[in-house]
């Protein structure tokens, strides 16, 4: 579990639907602890706060200050609205938090029309995890439709400092209306069994291989949009990134190669440099791939973080380690839901390049196949695919042209080789049977 060091944090709430601030129960990294808590709902409704021109400003709301830029709170008849005033969007407009939220996101639910008889426009969501640097999209854009407002829900399940933007995508002087936007709290997310996957993210939908949290700089948990890391602060490296695949990640953003540290993360915690890695003979290893996330520029981004990296033998990642991705990717094409768990082994001997990166002596990979995307733990059973490989990471111990089948072990055997436990919130009788079985289809 992670709620060790539990504190008693008090939480500015910016409107709860309950219209009073409370004290909540969060642990100190970040997640709000199981019980007693006291949900903090932001619920802006644009009820309070003027401005009647579209050029950039920030405006104060009933949540906070907000930064509306070729936008502004509409109060015309022709503005689709509840109560007396919305949002109204034109251009590439957006409308951005200038504040964050302390305690993660579930959920986001947002009231959108077409203003007037303007035609449908498309817009997104938004979030940001460092203060509004970096800007990450939220599941699918979304269209407007005229004469009444349409609910967009969208499921972010991120733990931890958050705020979020509108942002209109279609570029067209058409306006849209925006209104009650409603936040949920993130749902607190454990470690090791009883179900607690799920509720830190998609990504971790069978478990949690090991313990991790924000306040352990070895065990240093980040979730993504797009995967969770465990990440190793002394090892410079992921101890496990995990990962859903399916179609819906799958289109056609080219590989944007802009590997950079990750900036989300705190500054306290060690990370790789490009020049460690520079000269060093081994591959900046992707552990989630690129391939795998080609549905946004911003999804394929996010993959290029050193923190998704391990230094990898060329013959491994460019030979079986590359086939088995495309294999898999392959498979989930076909409409299968993939989990996917993927790092590295380590020894007392274990080699280091630059700053004291860590190179691993294996990397594994853990896949799941399930027959439909959407299922979970429960969908799981003995006869369920699972495909554990181990494959040697240096150049004269693999082969580039090898295959990757003849790497295949059993998951027991990569949880006795690091320690974890994986798909630790299947069935413990289905784990036995799934775990020690050797894929050989
Ligand atoms: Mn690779
Ligand atoms: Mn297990």
């Amino acid at each position: 579990m992670l709620r060790n060091h539990v504190t008693y944090l008090c939480v500015a709430v910016w409107v709860s639907l309950l219209g009073a601030a409370g004290c909540v129960d969060v642990s100190d990294d970040g997640l709000a602890t199981g019980d007693a808590v006291e949900a903090v709902t932001t619920a802006e409704g644009f009820e309070s706060g003027t401005k009647t021109a579209y050029a950039v400003a920030d405006v104060t709301l009933g949540t906070g200050t907000w930064n509306l830029d070729d936008a502004l709170i509409g109060t015309l008849s022709t503005d689709v609205k509840t109560g007396a005033q919305s949002a109204r969007v034109r251009n590439s407009g957006h409308i951005t938090m200038r504040f964050d939220r302390a305690t993660g996101a579930d959920t986001v639910t947002i009231h959108h029309a077409s203003f007037g008889s303007d035609a449908s426009g498309t817009w997104g969501l938004f979030s940001s995890q460092n203060g509004g640097s970096s800007w990450t999209q939220v599941g699918t854009s979304r269209s407007t439709t005229g004469g009444s407002f349409s609910t967009a829900t969208f499921t972010v399940n991120l733990a931890g400092t958050i705020r979020f933007e509108i942002r209109k995508l279609d570029g067209g002087t058409n306006r849209i209306n925006i209104d009650d936007i409603t936040i949920t709290d993130f749902t607190s997310g454990g470690g090791g069994g009883g179900g607690s996957g799920a509720a830190l993210s998609r990504h971790t939908t069978l478990g949690i291989p090991s313990p991790a949290s924000t306040t352990d700089p070895n065990h240093f948990l980040s979730v993504k949009s797009g995967y969770v890391i465990s990440y190793n602060g002394s090892r410079k490296v992921p101890n496990w990134v995990s990962w859903e695949l399916n179609t819906s990640y799958l289109g056609s953003t080219p590989r944007q190669d802009d590997f950079r540290p990750d900036d989300t993360f705190p500054a306290s915690e060690p990370q790789a440099s490009l020049a460690d890695y520079s000269g060093s003979g081994y591959d900046r290893g992707h552990m989630c791939p690129s391939a795998d996330r080609t549905l946004t520029v911003t999804a394929n981004q996010q993959t290029f973080y050193l923190t998704n990296m391990v230094p990898q033998a060329a013959n491994n990642n460019q030979g079986p380690w590359a086939t088995m991705e495309n294999d898999l990717r392959t498979i989930a094409r076909t409409g299968k839901e993939l989990f996917i768990i993927s790092g590295g082994t380590f020894s007392a001997s274990s080699n280091t390049i630059g700053s004291g990166v860590v190179v691993p002596d294996q990397t594994f990979k853990v896949v799941v196949v399930l027959d439909a995307v959407g299922q979970g733990p429960d969908a799981v059973t003995t006869s369920t695919r699972v495909i554990g490989v181990m494959m040697p990471n240096e150049n004269n111990q693999i082969s580039r042209t090898a295959d990757w089948h003849s790497f295949r072990v059993s998951v027991d055997a990569i949880e006795a080789a690091t320690g974890d436990d994986f798909l630790s919130d299947v069935d413990p009788a289905v784990q036995a049977v799934i775990e020690a079985r050797v894929d050989n289809q």
